[in-house]
């Protein structure tokens, strides 16, 4: 009984000291030990395909403490990656939505930038944005001898679940922007913590159903609606504000995050705002480039 006690003490001093030690030298580990742990998504980008000084074409990462993956790649990936303090060889697995231009360009020049580096990179994605993946890789010829970094591609099945991470799985739903563009639900199975990435499309109702179960929805919001009934082709390839508002109300989505504003049409952050908000009273984040979300 008496030893116990005794190392209880002991251990309860050393304990003791090493916090004194922490506060004292202001090494702030345990909220950095809080952050790790959480389930984040970082916005590397928020804009449409044409960027403004402000926002850049849409993309994520998605980590948690094990696992960073990146969800589409246009430019300058690995300076985004680097102004968030990520390593770019912690991307283990990169997911593309479609091949548009301004969700595939950088693809090459990220593989590029790590060709002398010993590694392996998963491109996942529908059939067509794997081939793509690969045909750029081979049209610069970063698939050859001397381009360390390996990638292994990987065609995903809609509605299939797949492992991105240790404890993070994804599961591609189909979204009616282009023939074969996929939106993805993302699980974070330590944390309990959901999230749906809607990649371009129209309003398209059962990817809400998902998005309700999630909790939280980053959707594509590329103007208000008074550009879209200027330029009404928009509304079969994109979402305007209003009607996404209205519809994650319907549905019953928790946590609204909108994004891919168009940069070429003049309008504020305060209209999103204003239109999301006619309808929905959920929990709303109008990101920034290089803004974090907590899950
Ligand atoms: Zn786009
Ligand atoms: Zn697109």
């Amino acid at each position: 009984m008496n030893h116990d006690r005794t190392r209880r003490v002991v251990l309860s001093a050393i304990l003791g000291s090493m916090l004194q030690l922490i506060f004292a030298q202001n090494l702030s580990i345990y909220p950095y030990l809080l952050i790790r742990a959480m389930a984040e998504i970082i916005f590397l980008g928020t804009g449409g395909s044409i960027a403004t000084p402000q926002r850049d074409n849409t993309a994520f990462l998605l980590r948690d403490t094990r696992s960073v993956v990146l969800v589409d790649c246009p430019g300058s990936v690995v300076q985004k990656l680097r102004k968030v303090k990520v390593d770019p060889r912690e991307v283990s697995v990169v997911l593309l939505t479609h091949i548009h231009p301004d969700h595939v360009y950088g693809w090459p020049s990220f593989i590029h930038s790590l060709m002398l580096e010993e590694g392996e990179v998963r491109l996942c994605g529908s059939a067509e944005s794997v081939d793509l993946a690969r045909r750029l890789l081979d049209l610069f010829r970063l698939r050859e001898k001397g381009v360390r970094t390996r990638v292994i591609f990987k065609r995903l099945e809609p509605g299939r679940e797949n492992a991105a991470g240790e404890a993070l799985t994804v599961k591609p739903l189909r979204v009616p922007h282009h023939a074969s563009s996929l939106a993805y639900r993302f699980c974070f199975r330590n944390e309990g913590k959901e999230v749906v990435l809607s990649g371009d499309t129209p309003l398209h109702p059962p990817l809400f159903e998902e998005a309700r179960a999630a909790g939280c929805l980053v959707h594509d919001c590329s103007a208000p609606s008074r550009v879209f009934r200027q330029y009404p082709a928009l509304r079969r390839m994109h979402t305007n504000a209003l009607d996404l508002g209205k519809q994650a109300q319907e549905a019953g989505v928790e946590c609204l995050v909108p994004v891919h504003f168009l940069g070429e049409v003049g309008f504020s952050r305060a209209e999103i705002e204003r239109e999301i908000r006619r309808e929905f009273r959920g929990r709303l984040v109008i990101p920034e480039d290089f803004q974090r979300l907590k899950l």
